[in-house]
């Protein structure tokens, strides 16, 4: 059996987190290393490691992470400013958590691609 990920002990509350958003698919809370004023991970509650791992049964779940950034976005005020979203994907994708989670990020211009230099 593989082990836990940090976001698994995360979702179960075993370590603490500011959590923002949770259903039966996904849960999502405030990036402990912040690179926006709203640094969010939305993650899925099904440990999948990387995109590289996705099943076509996981095509629902997937498409809920939208949905669900969506909601964030509406809750934080910023669905017509504007936000980014990120998924990391293995060594060259500098993925350093290997369980799926989109990065959800606003407040402000986040300038051209990637994470913003500063927060
Ligand atoms: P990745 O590089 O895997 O796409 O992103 C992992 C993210 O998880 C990083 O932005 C990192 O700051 C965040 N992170 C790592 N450990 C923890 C933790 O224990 N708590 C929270 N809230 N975020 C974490």
């Amino acid at each position: 059996m593989s082990e836990e990920t940090i976001f698994t002990k995360i979702i179960k509350g075993e370590i603490p987190s500011k959590q923002v958003y949770h259903d039966d698919l996904v849960t999502a809370f405030e990036d402990i290393n912040p690179k926006a004023k709203h640094h969010i991970l939305i993650v899925t509650n099904k440990p999948i490691p990387t995109v590289s791992d996705v099943e076509q049964e996981d095509e629902q779940l997937m498409g809920h992470l939208f949905i669900v950034a969506r909601k964030i976005a509406e809750q934080l005020g910023v669905a017509k400013s504007g936000y980014r979203l990120i998924v990391n994907c293995g060594k060259d994708g500098c993925q350093e958590v290997p369980h799926i989670h989109m990065h959800f990020l606003a407040g402000g211009n986040l300038g051209l691609g990637g994470f913003p230099e500063n927060k």
